[in-house]
């Protein structure tokens, strides 16, 4: 299960199916008796469908897709069943768990919709039933409409609520507060993936190691607002170098990484070199004056330098150590010709 699927989504959806199950074979036997045969029928296929459905909902990947499959023809029965002229009045019971499960199990654009749909046709079936019978009050019709407005309403904001809160937890559990880009732990889950994918295609996944050069000066000199402001400005000027499927995180205090899906080592060192070119260019001031700053690069490459997050790591930081010892502000690309000043490739 991926962290980013509402947990309570699958169980929601499992006990639905076994109360599916129970409830229509249950329904099957006493529609039988009263003759309802084709009401019958279609409890007795429900309850069948929920049993196969059962397995499927433990492990499939593709939930959403599922709730769906099992949503639909639920509700679509449970109309029918409403409007058979020999079902029971309490019948319409049902009617109140549509926003529940419906916002439980689909969210909250596709709940009220599914909600919105469902409730009408339930409402036009409760007048098509009883419009003309002695035996429904206003009082009962007002009941009924009220208790299933107000079982909405809750569900609704309910859920808006839920996926508020939900969003912004994801987004401070994987992103870095001051620039707002993705944290290490994302890079961990990323970079496994991301190899994955790319070897599938024959490619690679070309990853850079940046560490900002003497960074402690700009917070010496400039104070600390200044230093995070400039860790924005970085992030900022590497998102203008890489493409929209590319990934920067902020790995630590003044160190970040490029992940390039597709990329190899040749495609992967330009990259560095452009973002370092564009941090030279400067840009940077504070308080009017110009704050010069410049960054080291390791660059590696999956296949060569390895197939997970470790040894592609342990590459890049080893030619990103490269970079500052031969120097600083270079772009090392390989462990042969480590001494790659600033222009490359030259
Ligand atoms: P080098 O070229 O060897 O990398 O030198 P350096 O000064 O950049 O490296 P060092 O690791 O000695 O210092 C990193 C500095 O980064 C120390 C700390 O003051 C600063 N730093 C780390 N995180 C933050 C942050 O969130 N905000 C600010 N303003 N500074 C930070
Ligand atoms: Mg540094
Ligand atoms: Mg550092």
């Amino acid at each position: 299960m991926s962290y980013r699927e509402p947990p309570h989504r699958r169980s929601v959806l499992k006990g639905l199916l076994l109360i599916t199950f129970v409830s229509g074979l249950l329904f099957f036997i006493l529609n039988s008796q009263r003759g309802l045969y084709a009401l019958a029928a279609l409890e007795l296929g429900a309850a069948l469908y929920s049993l196969a459905l059962y397995r499927v909902a433990t492990h499939t990947r593709h939930l959403d897709a599922w709730i769906m499959a099992y949503l639909l023809p639920f509700l679509s029965i449970m109309m029918f069943a409403l409007a058979q002229p020999r079902a029971s009045d309490t019948v319409f019971v049902w009617v109140f768990l549509i926003p529940q499960i419906s916002y439980l199990l689909t969210g909250v654009q596709r709940g009220f919709v599914i909600t919105g749909v469902y409730f009408l046709a339930a409402i036009s079936i409760f007048y098509y039933r009883f419009h003309d019978s002695a035996s429904l009050s206003p009082v009962s019709t007002a009941n009924f409409i009220i208790c299933a407005m107000a079982i909405w309403s809750f569900a609704h904001h309910y859920e808006q609520g839920r996926e508020r809160f939900s969003r912004r937890l994801l987004h401070i559990a994987e992103r870095d507060s001051l620039t707002g880009l993705l944290n290490r732990m994302r890079l961990a889950e990323i970079v496994s993936s991301e190899i994955r994918n790319a070897e599938t295609r024959g490619q690679t996944v070309g990853m850079i190691l940046l560490d900002l050069d003497h960074f402690k000066q700009i917070n010496d000199s400039y104070g600390h607002p200044a230093g995070d402001n400039a860790l924005i400005y970085v992030a900022e000027k590497l998102q203008s170098v890489v493409r929209k499927t590319d990934y920067i995180f902020r790995i630590g205090g003044e160190e970040f990484c490029i992940l390039l899906p597709g990329a190899d080592l040749d495609g992967a060192g330009e990259v560095a070199e452009s973002a370092r070119r564009a941090l030279e260019q400067g840009g940077l001031n504070v308080a009017g004056t110009p704050v010069p700053f410049t960054a080291s690069f390791g660059v590696a490459v999956s296949g060569e330098d390895g197939m997970d997050l470790g040894a592609l790591y342990h590459a890049a930081d080893e030619r990103l150590y490269m970079a500052k010892a031969a120097g600083r502000n270079r772009v090392v690309a390989d462990d042969i010709s480590p001494l790659l000043v600033p222009g490359f490739p030259s």
